[in-house]
């Protein structure tokens, strides 16, 4: 099975521009509380399998140097022992808490059995629908000892042509849904993180399609939502179209557009990243939407989500949102064309782009036809490129992801994601 030619670029692209990160040194532990009954902690890791693979055109977590299992457990203790007593939910992970490579089988026991020595009732982490196993959460929850874990999915969209030729996840929805059972049949709470904010789409896109997601997510079974704003961070492929105009990360205006767009399912719903997080490696961060417009806004979300009440959130519905000037929107299948020359062109990839430019114009016409964003209905011949039974392409990539990708895998546990 071969690897979406869009995928290819996408990954060729980000590698590059990832592979000048500089690794940083973790601290020991690092822990937030950020309300007496809330706190958020990070263990380091040598960095996310996915990250390396040259995955997600928005995320920069940073790279760190070699860490050492015992590292990884430390921190967890550190957390743990931190915390303060009145703590009721923890978050805490690496970025694919559930991936071997990432955080071996046992340094993961190691830390769940230490998180079972916590005063919380909840444990949150994060992982990728792909490296979801029933072995795996089951061992979790055992070990956790009644707590609630939850698993927060990076879903992003659930457009899964949006997911793969803007996000470059190309997973299927099959698989999320799969992971989402696997998660329900260890009792465990499934999560779906969703950004808005895609590059390569008009906020009025944004807003239309991140609503839809919310209701599709729910659809197949996700029990929460986590909803935030995407953040330019360097050295990634959003950055890149950020400092030639070609991208604008969100305002508080888009959220409060999606969650009026689906305020019936609002008590699922948890809004994050409204402010950036000093975490360990974290990335510069530029091009941010000013808040001037946005003070009164972004009190009101804050009050909504720490009190979870609707009030505040009613009273952002009714806040006039300042004058925006229209542009004129070209369709999404020219900008995605135009901005995959501009990136082949501006890194370094002229020759592939020359060779594969009509095949790319196919893939997305094809993924056009299965996405609920709005499209020119332009038509191009059909050609065997990809597979047209509806889901197929990204179904099958879910399944051969790791083996067919077409850019360089680094060993994680050999050397740097950028070595
Ligand atoms: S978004 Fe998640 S899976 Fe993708 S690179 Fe970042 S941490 Fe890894």
């Amino acid at each position: 099975m071969r690897m979406p030619l869009t995928t290819s670029l996408l990954s060729r692209v980000a590698v590059g521009i990832r592979s000048n990160r500089r690794e940083y040194i973790p601290p020991a532990g690092y822990l937030n509380q950020v309300t007496p009954q809330y706190a958020e902690a990070w263990f380091p890791t040598k960095g996310c399998f996915w990250d390396a693979m040259g995955h997600c055109t928005t995320c920069n977590y940073g790279v760190s140097v070699e860490v050492s299992p015992d590292q990884m457990v430390r921190a967890a203790e550190i957390a743990v022992d931190s915390l303060a007593p009145s703590t009721r939910t923890l978050w805490i992970s690496a970025f694919d808490t559930l991936h071997d490579r990432e955080v071996p089988p046992a340094t993961r026991r190691e830390i769940f059995a230490v998180l079972a020595r916590s005063p919380v009732d909840t444990i949150l982490t994060e992982a990728h629908p792909a490296s979801v196993r029933s072995e795996k959460v089951q061992e979790c929850v055992e070990l956790l000892d009644g707590r609630t874990f939850g698993i927060q999915l990076g879903v992003e969209t659930m457009d899964e042509f949006i997911r793969y030729a803007c996000v470059n996840k190309p997973y299927s929805n099959t698989l999320l849904a799969r992971a989402v059972d696997v998660i329900h049949d260890s009792d465990a709470v499934a999560y779906a993180n969703l950004i808005a904010g895609i590059p390569f789409l008009t906020e009025r896109e944004v807003v239309a399609q991140t609503a839809l997601s919310v209701r599709q997510a729910i659809s197949i079974g996700f029990d929460q939502i986590v909803l935030f704003p995407n953040h330019v961070k360097e050295h990634t492929i959003a950055f890149a179209l950020a400092e030639s105009n070609r991208y604008s990360p969100p305002d508080l205006w888009t959220i409060r557009d999606v969650l009026a767009a689906v305020s019936d399912l609002v008590s699922e719903i948890h809004l994050a990243w409204l402010d950036l997080k000093p975490h360990p490696g974290a990335a510069e961060v530029s091009f941010e939407p000013s808040r001037v417009s946005t003070k009164r806004l972004y009190d009101l979300l804050n009050q909504f989500d720490h009190s979870r009440s609707y009030e505040p959130l009613q009273e952002a519905f009714d806040l006039i949102r300042p004058h925006t000037q229209e542009c004129t929107e070209t369709s999404l299948k020219s900008r995605l064309l135009d901005g995959y020359q501009w990136l082949a062109r501006t890194f370094g990839h002229d020759h592939w782009w020359v060779e594969n430019e009509d095949k790319i114009a196919v893939e997305i016409q094809q993924g056009l036809s299965r996405s609920s964003v709005d499209h020119s209905t332009e038509s191009l011949p059909e050609t065997d490129v990809l597979p047209t039974r509806p889901g197929r392409v990204v179904e099958d990539l879910a399944l051969n992801i790791v083996d067919s990708a077409s850019v360089p895998v680094p060993d994680l546990t050999k050397g740097g994601a950028n070595g």
